[in-house]
């Protein structure tokens, strides 16, 4: 299921999502806080430029929101309904995951939004 030529592909492991040849990142760990938004400025396979236009990804903070209900749902139902912990220590849960997770759910979301705009394109080789 996770092969190339899939969004999903591109969105998981933020590779090109014209050619999914390389990292869209300078630096592949989120967790190097300096570095999470430090991205290259075009695919040194295809070419595509990454931020389309001016504060492109500024669109990415509508899906960071989603994602991040994503997360926090997720963290409730594994505290809450699977473990049995109280409301309060849910809570606790969907924050502390939100926390620990922020360096992801940012770069998902970039993934994500850049994903809408530029498809996968299996002849990126002639169409450069
Ligand atoms: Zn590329």
């Amino acid at each position: 299921m996770l092969k190339k030529g899939s969004k999903l592909y591109s969105i998981l492991t933020g590779s090109c999502p014209k050619c999914h040849e390389e990292s869209m990142y300078k630096d592949q760990n989120p967790y190097r806080l300096s570095n999470v938004y430090q991205m290259h400025e075009t695919c040194s396979h295809c070419k595509t430029r990454y931020k389309i236009e001016p504060s492109f990804f500024y669109g990415a903070m509508y899906v960071s929101y989603a994602v991040g209900i994503a997360f926090g749902v997720a963290a409730f139902v594994i505290s809450y309904l699977i473990l049995g912990s109280n409301l309060k220590v849910a809570f606790g849960a969907i924050i502390g995951t939100l926390v620990v997770f922020m360096p992801v759910i940012m770069r998902l979301s970039r993934n994500i939004w850049i994903n809408f705009f530029i498809n996968y394109d299996k002849n990126w080789k002639q169409n450069k």
